[in-house]
């Protein structure tokens, strides 16, 4: 056992200029006895500056950050730049592949294997190698993401809540100027092992995105999410302010509650009553179950258990019992 990486790298994160390599990732196959598994990787570096860590595609079913962070790469000029740009565009790269928000090979999400193992399957040895190899070089962490497959969600830059009050006003700074509509601070209701946490408990400047969802990808989304140039302004590493600063002043919304995180009572069709940014009030229905056993009985009541406005509700109508369909969230003073 050791814990040193056994992934290796193909570009040097020293090096001056614009590099495009892998990672590559040790497999053992049915196809192929001695294989690895390539992860691209680039990066841009201009001297000495401070480091933004930019990854995409930590579910593979949330198509926003490749593809902004795949344009980022071809646009962005050395010269552009103080310090460094290290870009991993499809972190889960089978995932990304197949289509699904965990990983065909292993059944794992990337976004619950942080800090990962040495000797782990696929999805734990990247997370591993970003985890030690990676985020200490950064000084601002962006993991991209969106509601993928299951939920549609209003476009936003999301955090935790940081007990430190130093780095929590940082991080809001830094979420402020993406210019997205909104600011979202969350918290974890299933699981742990998050880039986003581990790189938090680092004390990175630590954002996520949440930019619409699978059904929502298009035009508006990836303008939204290409607005990340505007956080690279704002740490100093992109130097010419962007055309394109968004909104001025994003709202700030919070789901800090358990009770914010409405879960389906019942498996079935899940009918909303309800769009995003309407307003809800808690003890109030928004939406219903229907029955695919029994139809001809009363629909199950799906109710709020919070005031706020609809953040995020569920885009696949078919539902299991305990699977999230909506998140209500409040305006919060940053
Ligand atoms: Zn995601």
């Amino acid at each position: 056992m050791t814990d040193r990486s056994l992934v290796t790298c193909s570009v040097d994160f020293d090096q001056d200029g614009k590099q495009s390599g892998y990672l590559a990732v040790p497999q053992s196959t049915n196809s192929a006895g001695w294989a690895k598994y390539f992860i691209p990787i680039f990066i841009i570096r201009n001297g000495d500056g401070p480091t933004a860590v930019l990854s995409g595609g930590n579910h593979g079913d949330e198509y926003e950050g490749p593809v902004t962070l795949m344009n980022l790469f071809r646009e962005l000029n050395t010269d552009d730049i103080r310090g460094r740009v290290i870009i991993i565009p499809m972190l889960n790269h089978p995932a990304v592949a197949g289509g699904t928000r965990l990983s065909p090979i292993d059944g794992m999400n990337m976004n619950r294997a942080f800090p990962g193992h040495s000797t782990g399957t696929i999805t734990s040895m990247i997370a591993h190698f970003v985890a030690t190899e990676v985020i200490p070089l950064a000084d601002l962490v962006i993991d991209i993401h969106s509601g993928g497959s299951s939920m549609h969600m209003l476009p936003s830059v999301n955090m935790h809540r940081m007990d430190d009050a130093d780095q929590m006003s940082r991080m809001l700074a830094a979420g402020r100027a993406w210019g997205a509509p909104y600011v979202f601070l969350y918290r974890d209701i299933a699981g742990s092992g998050l880039l986003p946490s581990f790189a938090e408990g680092l004390g990175k400047v630590t954002l996520g995105t949440e930019m619409g969802s699978k059904a929502q990808f298009g035009v508006d989304m990836l303008r939204h999410t290409s607005r990340v140039r505007n956080v690279l302004h704002h740490t100093g590493i992109i130097q010419k302010a962007t055309t394109d600063p968004g909104t001025a002043e994003p709202v700030i919304v919070a789901a800090d509650n358990e009770e914010d995180y409405v879960m389906s009572p019942a498996s079935g069709i899940f009918e909303p009553f309800y769009e995003l940014e309407d307003a809800i009030v808690c003890g109030q229905q928004i939406g219903q179950v229907h029955s695919l056993e029994h139809p001809d009985r009363p629909t199950e009541p799906v109710v709020a258990k919070s005031d706020g406005i609809l953040f995020t509700r569920r885009s696949i109508p078919i539902c299991r019992q305990g699977e999230c369909l909506a998140v209500v969230t409040r305006e919060v003073t940053g």
